[in-house]
């Protein structure tokens, strides 16, 4: 198992944005499942100049598993999943963002979307979540990766196994404090209105499973 830190800038946002940034905690799923989608658009954009490759449209989905018992939510996707350097540039650096260029141009003048304009979606995990798993295989390879990550401190990367190609996102849910409440992201409900809110406009399935005690 490898571990390493983020890089200094990556770490810094990262504690201004647990902190202050965002007040919204629920907007992190907004963040998840747009990864998702711009993830099964990578298959789909690559299927149009790669004769090898087919996109069958009920192939690509989204998933969001909340798990009570485990105080766990996942967020699967069948997208274009990630190669280790890639867990490791696109997920240990913030800003790192290849849509970020695209958010500055877009949304910088609407002036509320804070973590769109610095690129930070997948940090956004992090509000609700305690420890981040990632696991992830990416199109054209055979060894799947899980990355780990408590926050701040720097994420650990090591071979794992996954059948399909896609990520998996694994949020260990906060316990609540006097002040916030995190059960309400392990609901079926209160999940469905923040979807619904968010997330209405992407155009692969949004399922959910719900894991019954
Ligand atoms: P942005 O979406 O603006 O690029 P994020 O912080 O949300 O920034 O994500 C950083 C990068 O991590 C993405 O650009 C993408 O390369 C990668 N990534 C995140 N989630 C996924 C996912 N579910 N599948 C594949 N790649 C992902
Ligand atoms: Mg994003």
């Amino acid at each position: 198992m490898e571990k390493k830190e983020f890089q200094a800038e990556s770490k810094r946002l990262l504690e201004m944005m647990i902190n202050s940034i965002y007040t919204k905690k629920e907007v992190f799923l907004r963040e998840l499942i747009s990864n998702a989608s711009d993830a099964i658009d990578k298959i789909y954009y690559k299927a149009l100049t790669d004769d090898s490759l087919t996109f069958q449209k009920d192939q690509y989905y989204i998933k969001v598993i909340p798990n009570k018992e485990k105080r766990t939510l996942t967020i699967v996707d069948t997208g274009i999943g990630m190669t280790k350097e890639e867990l490791e540039e696109n997920l240990g650096t913030i800003a790192k963002s290849g849509s970020l260029a695209f958010k500055k141009e877009n949304e910088l003048k609407d002036g509320y979307d804070i973590i769109g304009q610095f690129g930070v979606g997948f940090y956004a995990a992090f509000m609700v979540a305690d420890v981040v798993t990632v696991i992830s295989k990416a199109l054209g390879s055979d060894q799947a990766y899980k990355w780990e990550s408590k926050g701040a401190d720097g994420f650990t990367i090591e071979p794992y196994e996954k059948e399909e190609v896609g990520t998996e996102i694994i949020l260990k849910i906060k316990e609540n404090t006097e002040d916030d409440n995190y059960d309400e992201f392990l609901d079926e409900y209160r999940l469905k209105q923040i979807i619904k809110k968010y997330s209405d406009f992407i155009r692969y399935p949004i399922k959910m499973d719900v894991k019954v005690q």
